[in-house]
């Protein structure tokens, strides 16, 4: 039995497509990119040009209309083969906001540019350095004078920020003592982002231990058209909550590919490095972090394809999509350890790209939620137990 067997039973098109679009990307392509922190440019037009990046996106709108299931397949295919969708993997999940909120003539300007890839919405500023996850302290402020939002204030880890035309923003615009719950008085702003650069918009980049193109930006009297807001002012704290079981989900796919990814690797391994004359998979010191590593994983696989059966059906899926997230995050770390203990001394060599992928997959204990804050989600809204925070 291949240890990818489960996994592959739905979306075979999708997943025989995009499986054959990262052959193009091998081993080699990343890792002079991480070498560098480069943009993966031609990895994303490529996945652009497929349409896979618009496949949440209604067909009216140009996009192929497809559920979170088909999205969930594309992105962790991407990991299982190798490579990272984290440089254009949010437009799949900031664009809900629009489809959702938007109005009539946002949709028609936005969704179908997406689409085609003309325009990129993949910077997403929530983030503060002061807020940290406590999003409804933020202080970045948008004031309304007349047609425009004048910001002002600073965000941290805007990931992808200069290789998107578009970003959604969140911004206090009512200060918040004068609002009854602090969740009210945030908005959602869409900034171009290639008109406000140098008119009161500074990035700059973030070097990190993963290859993330992230940064921190700064808004200095940024004025944007009070048209580029989203739905109505002041409810943009819950715009940004409707979409995070979709973000948790797909982020929860992609860690099920990176643990794939490290169970191919270290099994394949397992099975050819002889030492002591024979095979260090036949060492059951070897063979059972390999296995409890495959039983986590199906184990979260179940819980991800629970998440996206009911996303797709439109019913609440809050606990499922966190269990998702925590639960694949936790397989694919505990893979990535099994992956590299395997691999002895060599995992430490890059050309092998087990310690890249490494570095990469910590990040989803951390981003784009926390794992503790995940399990304070569930003590919370699933157990009952005495909100903590
Ligand atoms: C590479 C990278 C890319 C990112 N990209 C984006 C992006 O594109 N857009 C964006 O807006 N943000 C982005 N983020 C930010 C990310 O969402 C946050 O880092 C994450 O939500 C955690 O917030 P924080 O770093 O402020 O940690 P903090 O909130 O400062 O928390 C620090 C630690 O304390 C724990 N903690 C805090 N409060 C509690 C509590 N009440 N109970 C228990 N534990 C608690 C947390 O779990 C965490 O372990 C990115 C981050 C990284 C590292």
């Amino acid at each position: 039995m291949s240890v990818d067997a489960s996994s592959s039973a739905e979306w075979t098109d999708i997943r025989d497509g995009v499986r054959a679009l990262c052959q193009r990307f091998p081993g080699e392509y990343w890792r002079k990119l991480d070498r560098e922190r480069a943009y993966p440019t031609d990895f994303v037009r490529a996945l652009t040009d497929a349409g896979y990046l618009g496949c949440l996106i209604p067909e009216e709108y140009g996009g192929s209309g497809l559920g979170i299931g088909a999205a969930a397949a594309i992105l962790e295919e991407v990991h299982k083969n190798g490579g990272n969708a984290a440089a254009c993997h949010a437009q799949m999940y900031t664009m809900g906001t629009i489809l959702r909120h938007g109005n009539a003539a946002q949709k028609k300007a936005y969704l179908p540019d997406i689409a085609t890839g003309r325009r990129r919405l993949q910077a997403f500023g929530v983030t503060e350095p002061t807020a940290g996850t406590d999003t409804t302290s933020i202080r970045t402020t948008a004031v309304r004078q007349g047609d425009r939002y004048v910001v002002n204030g600073q965000k941290v880890w805007t990931s992808r920020a200069e290789h998107s035309d578009l970003m959604l923003l969140l911004a206090r615009t009512s200060p918040r003592d004068t609002v009854a719950k602090k969740t009210e008085g945030l908005s959602v702003l869409i900034v171009d982002m290639k008109d406000a650069l140098g008119r009161g918009l500074t990035i700059r980049p973030i070097r990190t231990m993963i290859n993330h193109a992230t940064t921190e930006i700064f808004f200095d009297n940024l004025e944007v058209p009070a048209a580029n807001l989203v739905g109505e002012e002041g409810k943009g704290f819950r715009y940004i909550l409707d979409g995070m079981n979709a973000e948790r989900i797909l982020i929860a796919a992609e860690c099920l590919g990176d643990a794939r990814w490290f169970i191919a690797k270290a099994t394949a391994y397992a099975k050819e490095r002889v030492v002591f004359g024979r095979p260090i998979g036949q060492n059951q010191g070897i063979q059972f972090p390999i296995a409890r590593a495959y039983a986590a994983t199906e184990a979260a696989e179940l819980m991800v394809k629970r998440a996206i059966s009911l996303f797709d059906a439109g019913r609440p899926c809050g606990a499922e999509a966190n269990l998702a997230k925590l639960t694949a995050a936790d397989a694919s770390w505990q893979a990535a350890d099994m992956c590299l203990q395997t691999h002895g001394g060599f995992g430490f060599a890059e050309e092998y790209d087990i310690e890249r992928k490494f570095r990469e997959t910590r990040l989803y204990q951390i981003a784009p939620i926390s794992t503790n804050l995940i399990l304070a989600y569930i003590a919370e809204h699933v157990l009952g137990l005495p909100r903590s925070y």
